[in-house]
């Protein structure tokens, strides 16, 4: 069976076999098979349970109206525990239904008490607008449901806190918008009955503790109108989901994790791109075989990029309807340009049944494409992560996922948006040129076996309790009372913001002094986001968060918005704003960073003789200082060009080990080679990170030195990027035999001779990737896990 390419209505519905025979044609296509495992995730059954005896009939009808005849025994479950008054988080896979599980209890209440309000809290736009859609739907006497965001058209405000007994926002409005503005929500406030934090493992690292003291602020707030919500949450399947929720919320929390919902099978292939001869990525003309010299050619693998873009064409071009899912939101762009391309060259106009998706879009946009899939106009979409959470799309019959996403629940996330309404689906990961993805391409057991890791959040941040502390204040002043609720440190916080002149103390109490708020980013150190504005027209086309900015839009950047390609003009930071034109050169643009290093003191430390490994504070200046143009075709290096930013300053939380010069000589490691040695093995410990700790590669740091001024040895530094830490050095430190026993794995596992992308090579390295020594680095490694206890 083959649909034919303009097919209309959504592809898949076929045999079971269908992605088995789909899977087979795509990797007969290439020389050489690029997939390393396949992995059958067979269908399951659903256990339906009865409506609780306090679900009202009319919502019961309600949700028949909508095809729901009866929840699935966890929705019930979660469901009643809540309507009970418990704190309650429902952990299970995607699309099984999480959200009967807190609309049921939420709605039942609204239903019964006219006065009761609820709260919902997700991390996207597109979540919120989805569940306001689907309690919208349900058309409910008196709920009145409304998204209250940065989107929200001024004028409906002040309805909304008046009259909606169903808010849907996201934490950034609630810290920014609605617990400075208690006093106009008070009503609201006052009856709320339920908080609902929907995708909750999002909420991690130096983002998830900001979001922690949110929630704790509006605790605090309710309990000052006298209201005591229930809390139910929603979590990707992990680890330890009820832990995890109580962190969050700083509430015991009940966790219900059997998932009793049906889904069909799918077929998960693991697809490793393949390694390219030599030079084959420049434009030189010299045949591979003629170049003898190895020190400047680096082997690289086909981008996935490119691998991906391929895949979506073929699959579009067969009618099934397939979402590919990009790490960065330049990737997206580049996958549905190249697919579009590919799929023209076939048949003009097909390309136009393929677009990008990212979240920094405008509303209008979003919406349009969101729409466009849901009715078929669309059978390929390329997207940012903006899409994993959730948006209620139906009948995607394969994804394509370029890149693992960083987590294990967020592949799983992105896998299970294929084959939604039960039928047989294909899920594909296709490998970066990275450590980690090399490492997971080889080693199945660690997607398909392992638990999923635990979400990493550390609320006594004193980088994130202080500032909180201070909005709570600025809110109502805080009284000692309030301090148990902030927890650990919170003590110290006050102390330090009254020392500052920030608060001031009274006998009731710590009082905010200034008369502006405090302006506190909940993402982290990156500051308020930059807008991206075209020069010519004024046209504002999207925003970038300030951390990310100086690697993005620095003067020269390459900055690419639904397809269209942009130049980057001029970065003002004191504006909060870069300008750009539109212009499309045939290069892409890679920023690149310098770091320097201090300890500042050591926490935690492993004598492990000629290794040690230690846990502490240090100081980290880094400098966006460079950055390389490269042939979008070939990825060939056009040149390298100066930026003058200015520098980076960061105290927080490291792990690094040394050795002895000594075992360095005996393990076979030439003094010379000694730099290489570590570096490789930086660049790759740094890579595996991601597999011990839920954290983003992106988000750590690395330096390597054969001689560091306050070690005094051979060290190899990995660092949180963020100030104060957010927990993943920390996880690091507590799982460093397992980390390094990987980061050695893949090293030694990937095919490359001299070290490539894949294994010790690192995009955003600020000298250029040398010296590294790939075999040297193994050796190391060697010599750290001989010693350490493991
Ligand atoms: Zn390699
Ligand atoms: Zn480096």
């Amino acid at each position: 069976m083959k649909p034919s390419p303009a097919a209309s209505a959504p592809a898949g519905h076929g045999p079971a076999s269908a992605p088995v025979d789909l899977l087979r044609r795509l990797r007969a296509r290439g020389a050489g098979d690029p997939v390393t495992h396949v992995e059958r995730v067979p269908a399951r059954a659903g256990v339906p349970a009865p409506w609780p005896p306090w679900a009202p009939t009319e919502l019961r009808a309600a949700f028949a109206r909508r095809g729901v005849v009866a929840p699935w025994r966890h929705q019930a479950e979660a469901a009643t525990l809540a309507y009970e008054g418990g704190h309650v988080v429902v952990a299970t896979g995607t699309a099984s239904g999480k959200s009967l599980a807190y609309q049921l209890p939420a709605l039942a209440t609204l239903l019964a008490d006219p006065r009761a309000t609820v709260l919902y809290l997700a991390p996207t736009k597109a979540l919120a607008a989805d569940q306001l859609r689907a309690v919208a739907e349900l058309e409910l006497e008196g709920v009145r449901p409304a998204c209250y965001d940065g989107d929200t058209p001024r004028a409906e405000r002040e309805w909304i806190r008046r009259h909606s007994r169903f808010v849907l926002t996201n934490p950034d409005m609630l810290h920014h918008g609605i617990l400075p503005g208690h006093a106009q929500w008070s009503g609201f406030l006052r009856r709320l009955a339920y908080v609902v934090i929907d995708e909750c493992h999002t909420y991690r690292g130096v983002f998830g503790s900001h979001v922690a003291h949110v929630l704790r602020r509006l605790r605090r707030q309710c309990a000052r109108f006298g209201a005591t919500p229930v809390f139910v949450l929603a979590s990707a399947t992990s680890g330890d989901p009820a832990t995890a929720a109580g962190r969050l919320t700083g509430l015991p929390v009940t966790a219900v994790t059997e998932d009793a919902s049906p889904r069909g099978g799918v077929t998960f292939a693991l697809w490793e791109p393949p390694l390219l001869p030599p030079d084959s990525g420049s434009s030189s003309p010299v045949p591979p075989q003629a170049t003898g010299d190895h020190d400047d050619l680096h082997q690289v693998r086909r981008s996935a990029l490119r691998e991906t873009a391929d895949l979506l064409a073929d699959t579009v071009s067969e009618g099934v309807r397939t979402l590919a899912f990009v790490r960065s939101r330049k990737g997206a762009e580049v996958v549905a340009a190249n697919a579009r391309r590919a799929l023209d060259d076939a048949v003009p106009g097909l390309g136009d049944r393929v677009a990008a998706y990212r979240g920094g879009y405008l509303r209008e946009e979003r919406r349009e494409l969101e729409r466009a899939l849901l009715h078929g106009d669309l059978l390929g979409l390329a997207s940012t992560n903006a899409l994993e959470l959730g948006v209620d799309l139906v009948g995607l019959d394969a994804v394509l996922i370029c890149g693992y996403p960083g987590t294990r629940a967020s592949l799983w996330q992105q896998a299970g948006r294929a084959g939604r309404s039960g039928q047989e689906a294909l899920a594909v990961l296709v490998a970066r040129d990275d450590p980690l993805d090399t490492y997971l391409v080889h080693h199945p057991e660690a997607i398909f076996g392992a638990p999923v890791e635990a979400t990493v959040l550390d609320p006594a941040n004193p980088y994130v309790l202080t500032p909180q502390l201070a909005c709570a204040a600025a809110e109502a002043p805080l009284t000692p009372a309030d301090l148990a609720l902030f927890g650990d440190g919170a003590k110290e916080a006050v102390d330090e913001l009254v020392a500052a002149g920030a608060l001031r103390q009274r006998p009731t109490g710590w009082y905010w002094r200034h008369r502006e708020r405090p302006d506190v980013d909940l993402r982290g150190e990156g500051g308020a986001p930059v807008c991206v504005v075209e020069s010519s027209t004024g046209r504002l086309l999207g925003t970038v968060d300030g951390g990310s900015s100086h690697f993005l839009l620095h003067p020269g950047a390459v900055y690419l918005h639904q397809g269209v390609s942009y130049v980057v003009d001029e970065l003002d930071l004191a504006d909060g704003c870069a300008l750009v034109h539109a212009e499309e050169p045939d290069w892409s643009t890679h920023a690149r960073d310098v770091t320097d290093l201090s300890v500042v003191s050591v926490r935690s430390y492993v004598d492990a003789g000629p290794v040690g490994m230690f846990l502490g504070e240090v100081d980290v200046t880094s400098q966006v200082v460079s950055y390389q143009r490269r042939r979008i075709a070939t990825g060939e290096v056009i040149d390298t060009r100066p930026l003058d930013l200015p520098t980076r300053e960061l105290r927080t939380v490291a792990v690094w080990f040394t050795l002895s010069p000594q075992s360095l000589t005996s393990a076979g490691v030439q003094t010379s080679d000694v730099p290489g040695a570590l570096h490789a093995a930086e660049h790759a410990a740094i890579g595996l990170l991601p597999l011990m700790a839920t954290c983003d590669r992106w988000d750590i740091g690395g330096l390597s030195t054969a001689l560091h001024p306050d070690t005094e040895a051979p060290t190899v530094f990995v660092y949180d990027g963020h100030p104060g830490g957010a927990g993943f050095a920390e996880r690091a430190y507590g799982t460093a035999s397992a980390w390094l026993r990987a980061t050695r794995d893949a090293i030694a596992e990937c095919g490359c001779e001299t070290g490539c992308p894949s294994c010790v090579q690192s995009p955003k390295c600020g000298n250029g990737n040398n010296p590294l020594s790939k075999p040297d680095a193994i050796r190391v490694l060697d010599v750290v896990l001989a010693n350490l206890p493991t």
